[in-house]
């Protein structure tokens, strides 16, 4: 499946073909709960209810998706103390884990 990203361009694999989705400015994230800002950056990601609808998309921010996968590897994690996705994702943030991503992204789109 096609992925869907908002916010800015950040070079990363899994953008590579991705579509850009409206920011979905105010909805809680799908990991942390906390509402998206404005320039916030993440994945819309399909989550299956038990609607008649099937499947809905919600925003994850980006680093609330990648402590959920990778966070051990990134040492956002229980192991290191964090219990939750907020903190991991503002973590990595700060940590400029995506910093080359974005300065790529931006030469190539922005
Ligand atoms: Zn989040
Ligand atoms: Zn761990």
């Amino acid at each position: 499946m096609t992925a869907l990203y908002f916010g800015d361009y950040w070079d990363v694999p899994a953008l590579h073909g991705a579509i850009r989705h409206l920011t979905p400015f105010g909805v809680p994230c799908l990991y942390c709960e906390h509402p998206i800002e404005d320039d916030d950056r993440g994945f819309m990601r399909p989550v299956f209810t038990t609607s008649d609808r099937g499947a809905e998309f919600r925003p994850a921010h980006r680093g609330c998706d990648l402590a959920a996968v990778m966070g051990h590897h990134y040492g956002v994690c229980r192991c290191t103390g964090y219990e939750d996705l907020w903190a991991c994702n503002v973590a990595l943030e700060e940590r400029g884990v995506f910093k080359l991503a974005d300065r790529i992204g931006a030469r190539r789109y922005n």
